[in-house]
């Protein structure tokens, strides 16, 4: 396919920069599966320090992230309470049931928060009837809440009830970084209140692949072993490393960059008839919109984009998904709105 002029469908789309893949190339490497690439060790401290916790796991994907982390903190019959619009219920192939054999119990919300009230409802008293409760989910950002934040508020008095209630926490911060760039907190500020923390560098950091898990050693000793069992454990991984690293130090104060383009496409496609959207809940780099009936549904309208180059995701059957990152500045925000006007007016047309 030849390269779209606006590609919006996920700020997994970027490509290494010239500058990263010169990273990429320099590193120094060795064999990760025997515990001596020196960039891979780099990495893992980096992350542990910046998230303040003893120890990281570098890991190929945020799926393995999260996953490592539930099957290290689960037994099989265990139940995980997560929200029901969590990444690890809508988009990671069942994997809780399949790796760990665990149930998610779902918690409910707006924008895929939930509150401490859900703990006290969702949390089983132990009973040789019941799945045993062991583990407290929390998405952060919220993907399919829109790229929601979880106000740190929040996190305290649902991590707070979930130790009361002697539940493990775990973070799924494929996006903490968009999170800390939209509150101004460190990284540190909230993975303090979870046993593990998940990061990706592959979504807006802009890294062609790769995630961490960070906690304390004994968790992240487990961690490096359901990795292994996995089939996550690479061998000169420090190239990859290496990507992260650059990710790390150099693309993540830009990430405010992709929140104001965001805001900026939102508040073109609210003045843009038979579309709606509430720019205000724009609060990160991801913007879903819903087109109206005299429009078509989602799908059909991205794939009118699509002939006019410009890409975004159907999400719903009239939902549909764009996602700012480092390969889209503000001028092809400008022009990815013009295109979407342009789209919606031939629609109504028809
Ligand atoms: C992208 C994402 C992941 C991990 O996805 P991979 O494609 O496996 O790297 C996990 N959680 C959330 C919220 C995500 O958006």
């Amino acid at each position: 396919m030849e390269h779209p002029v606006i590609d919006l469908r996920s700020d997994t789309v970027t490509r290494p920069t010239p500058e990263m893949r010169r990273a990429m190339a320099q590193a120094v490497v060795g064999d990760d599966v025997l515990g001596d690439d020196p960039t891979v060790i780099d990495l893992q401290e980096r992350v542990a320090e910046l998230m303040g916790k003893e120890a990281a796991c570098f890991v190929p994907t945020g799926t393995m992230a999260n996953q490592a982390a539930i099957r290290a903190q689960t037994e099989p019959g265990d139940e995980v309470i997560a929200h029901e619009d969590s990444h690890i219920i809508h988009y990671e192939t069942g994997s809780p049931a399949a790796l760990s054999g665990v149930m998610i119990r779902p918690a409910r919300g707006d924008r895929g928060l939930y509150d401490a009230d859900q703990l006290d409802e969702l949390h089983r008293a132990p009973s040789i009837h019941a799945p045993a409760s062991r583990l407290v989910l929390i998405e952060n950002t919220q993907n399919r809440g829109g790229g929601a934040v979880w106000p740190i508020e929040q996190i305290i008095r649902v991590t707070g009830r979930a130790a009361e209630l002697g539940l493990r926490r775990h973070l799924d911060g494929a996006r903490i970084w968009n999170a800390c760039a939209a509150t101004g907190l460190a990284p540190a500020d909230y993975a303090r209140h979870f046993d593990t923390v998940s990061c990706c560098f592959s979504k807006g950091l802009g890294a062609p692949a790769g995630s961490a898990v960070a906690g304390d050693r004994a968790i992240i000793a487990r961690v490096a072993r359901f990795r292994k069992m996995f089939g996550g454990t690479m061998r000169q991984s420090g190239i990859l490393a290496a990507a992260a690293l650059h990710a790390l130090e150099r693309h993540r104060d830009r990430l405010t960059d992709d929140h104001a383009n965001a805001r900026r496409l939102a508040e073109g496609i609210a003045q843009i008839p038979g579309l709606s959207i509430d720019p205000v809940g724009v609060e990160t780099n991801m913007v879903f919109f819903l087109v109206g009936p005299s429009i078509g549904t989602a799908a059909e309208f991205c794939v009118r984009l699509r002939s006019m180059g410009v890409l975004m995701l159907p999400n719903a059957p009239r939902r549909v998904r764009a996602v700012c990152h480092l390969d889209v500045n503000r001028q092809a925000i400008d022009e990815a709105i013009r295109k979407v006007e342009q789209a919606a007016r031939a629609a109504v047309l028809v």
